[in-house]
């Protein structure tokens, strides 16, 4: 049997404790942009965005657009045609969507195992408690499976067992706390 300790320079509390939501981004980012100006459109803004808002009259001075840029389209680049068709740039707005996805509740600590060196009991050989492999059969109508396959010879439950360290929340918060 061989015993994994928790890796006591990885355990960290976690900020987000009890969370059981996170945001995650959703589809593409929407870009517009606003400029002003007394200049005619040109056609081919057309091609590169659409126009969601116009305000005050065309040949005024102050006539404000707003325009939902398409998705190829590089803002940079798109800044720089307006600038250079004589609009004024007034801003650019980038919104990502998200949505809450749910989840069980984020653990208060978070850590790591430690990786030791283990030795084979059928063929001797030692290797990293990481390099073991896993492996299933399904003979006789019954289904089994080791995740403890030696790589070198390939025998299963070649550790005779592995159990994981388990220490509880103030084990982990006595850790944090040096
Ligand atoms: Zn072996």
């Amino acid at each position: 049997m061989v015993m994994i300790k928790v890796n006591r320079s990885t355990v960290k509390k976690n900020k987000d404790a009890g969370c059981t939501s996170t945001q995650v981004h959703t589809g593409q980012c929407i870009s517009t942009i606003r400029f002003k100006g007394s200049r005619l459109i040109p056609k081919y803004f057309d091609k590169l965005m659409k126009m969601l808002e116009l305000t005050g009259r065309g040949g005024d001075p102050c006539v404000q657009y707003k325009y939902l840029i398409n998705e190829d389209v590089n803002i940079e680049e798109m800044v720089y045609v307006i600038k250079m068709q004589g609009f004024q740039l007034l801003g650019v707005d980038q919104n990502q969507p998200t949505q809450a996805v749910a989840h069980p509740p984020t653990p208060n600590f978070s850590f790591n195992y430690e990786d030791p060196s283990v030795e084979c009991l059928n063929c001797g050989s030692r290797f990293l408690l990481s390099e073991l492999e896993s492996d299933c059969t399904s003979e006789h109508e019954a289904y089994d499976h080791s995740d403890e396959v030696c790589p070198n010879c390939k025998s299963w439950n070649c550790c005779d067992g592995v159990k994981w360290e388990q220490l509880t929340d103030e084990e982990l918060q006595e850790i944090v706390n040096g």
